[in-house]
């Protein structure tokens, strides 16, 4: 009587069981594939993998990239068989946006002159305030100039004619542009062109 019992028991928990996997079957579609689509190469069928997820299209990182992985994406894609993995196709992360622009002018090279930067469509000037080798730094690190040889006060390479943007500067040095620097506000300051300062690189 317990082995019987035990059987239909059996019997019962497997209808149960295959019927609830009938019915999951029948009422759960399998989820449709994420879009994919292929970057910065000329043909359509090859390129950086970027998938859609989340309202957004995102990258795929290349550890453990291989054929087997660039197959479903070719087959996805209706591109037929994949014929290599790369992972030269530009870079993953977006590149940040650039330093606002500086120049320097009023010397015969590009690595010195009168400091000057570019704000709302204009160039303006700097205040030699508190102009040191620290802010000299920043200049002479966002032009690509190597080391700040010098920091000139007193129009040293002549006056400028825009807006004075910057003053009483307390730049560290290791700040990306001179925006990033301690400053009284662009455009806030107490001084006039014969002030503008410069940089030797
Ligand atoms: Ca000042
Ligand atoms: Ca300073």
């Amino acid at each position: 009587m317990m082995r019987m019992r035990s059987g239909l028991m059996l019997v019962l928990l497997m209808q149960t069981f295959l019927g609830w996997t009938g019915t999951a079957a029948a009422t759960t579609p399998s989820p449709p594939s994420a879009p994919l689509r292929l970057v910065g190469s000329t043909k359509s069928c090859s390129g950086r993998v970027e998938i859609f997820l989340n309202g957004a299209w995102g990258t795929v990182c290349d550890d453990l990239w291989d054929l087997n992985d660039t197959q479903v994406v070719c087959r996805q894609l209706g591109c037929g068989l994949a014929l290599e993995a790369d992972d030269d196709f530009g870079p993953i992360t977006t590149p940040p946006p650039p330093n606002p622009p500086v120049r320097l002018v009023g010397s015969t090279n590009s690595c010195s002159g009168r400091v000057e930067i570019f704000h709302n469509g204009t160039w303006g000037t700097v205040c030699d305030d508190n102009w040191d080798l620290n802010d000299a730094q920043v200049v002479c690190g966002q032009l690509g100039c190597g080391r700040a040889v010098e920091a000139k006060q007193g129009r040293h390479f002549g006056p400028g004619t825009g807006p004075i943007l910057l003053d009483d500067l307390q730049c560290s040095g290791n700040e990306p542009s001179l925006k990033d620097c301690v400053h009284l506000g662009i455009g806030s300051h107490n001084c006039v062109h014969s002030e503008d300062a410069g940089v030797i690189c």
